[in-house]
């Protein structure tokens, strides 16, 4: 072998050498790429998943504010109205002497926080109204049967309380609907009467819908409730107990009939603490403190799109 075919040797051997790491270079870069893809895809898809939730979580928050502003104000908003009811509107007035009847309502249970509650009112004779969601753990199972059975009305919030699925159709709708009530004839054999929906009849992802979701529950027989004095309790502003017993004890004063939207969801702690007060307020200003029934006036807010 001479020295050119030598020399040509060599060369033909780096071009190969260099050749083979630019191969292995793409390959690297795009199993990188490849993995980086999916590791990304995969924090994209929980983020949004978490910001789903959080947007329901505001969404009812900011509803749950605004409808108690619009009751007491009768505000018009640029795209709906809020219509009082019969009972929340000027008949409910309370003049000097009236007897008000004041309904105390538990949102979002059961939890660890019920049980509590129940314990107080269990410890004033107090019967109260508890709104519930779909659980079926054991804890919740025997929290619907304690409702029951201590005498409390126990009324529908919707299975799974997510305004997305709930929201989306009124077959959506009357499926969670169905869930809800089976749970609850199920464990406690009572059919229950009363619904609330999450956010209020007024929410606002539901609007295109409401007439139809009430019009579904008028066919059932259920009354829905929704309320017309807020504990404030519902908001991500961290009241203190004395603050939620002055919200209560402000409001009940300007009506016949209160009801009162209060949350035992298991973060609700400071309801919790302020409930013994809650209720010693109200015995001593005379209200008398009753559980949801036939009797009640109704407190609707309804929404109409303009
Ligand atoms: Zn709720």
């Amino acid at each position: 072998m001479d020295e050119k075919e030598q020399e040509a040797l060599k060369k033909q051997r780096e071009r190969r050498k260099r050749v083979q790491r630019i191969r292995t270079g793409i390959i690297t870069f795009i199993s990188v790429w490849m993995i980086l893809s999916i590791v990304l895809t995969v924090i994209m898809c929980v983020k949004i998943i978490s910001l789903q939730k959080q947007i329901d979580v505001l969404v009812g928050n900011y509803d749950q504010n605004k409808k108690v502003e619009n009751t007491e104000a009768g505000v018009q908003n640029d795209d709906f109205t809020v219509v009082n009811s019969v009972t929340d509107s000027k008949d409910n007035l309370a003049e000097e002497g009236d007897i008000h009847k004041v309904y105390l309502t538990f949102d979002d249970g059961p939890s660890e926080n019920t049980d509590k509650i129940l314990d107080i009112l269990d410890d004033y004779g107090i019967k109260a109204t508890f709104f519930v969601n779909g659980r079926e753990d054991e804890e919740s199972l025997a929290a619907y049967k304690r409702i029951v059975d201590e005498g409390h009305t126990i009324a529908m919030h919707s299975y799974s309380h997510k305004y997305s699925e709930i929201y989306s159709s009124l077959d959506a709708f009357k499926k969670d609907y169905e869930k809800i009530q089976n749970l609850i004839y199920d464990t406690t054999g009572v059919e229950s009467m009363y619904y609330r929906f999450p956010g209020g009849s007024s929410n606002r992802v539901s609007n295109a819908h409401m007439s139809d979701y009430i019009k579904f529950l008028n066919e059932q027989g259920i009354v829905y409730f929704d309320w017309n004095v807020s504990s404030g309790d519902a908001t991500s502003q961290a009241f203190t107990a004395d603050e939620l017993v002055e919200n209560v004890m402000s409001d009940v004063v300007k009506y016949k009939t209160s009801v009162v939207l209060m949350h035992d969801a298991k973060t609700k702690s400071t309801t919790v603490q302020a409930l013994p007060e809650i209720i010693e307020a109200l015995q001593k200003s005379g209200a008398l403190i009753l559980p949801i029934d036939e009797n009640t006036d109704v407190i609707q807010h309804t929404s109409i799109q303009q």
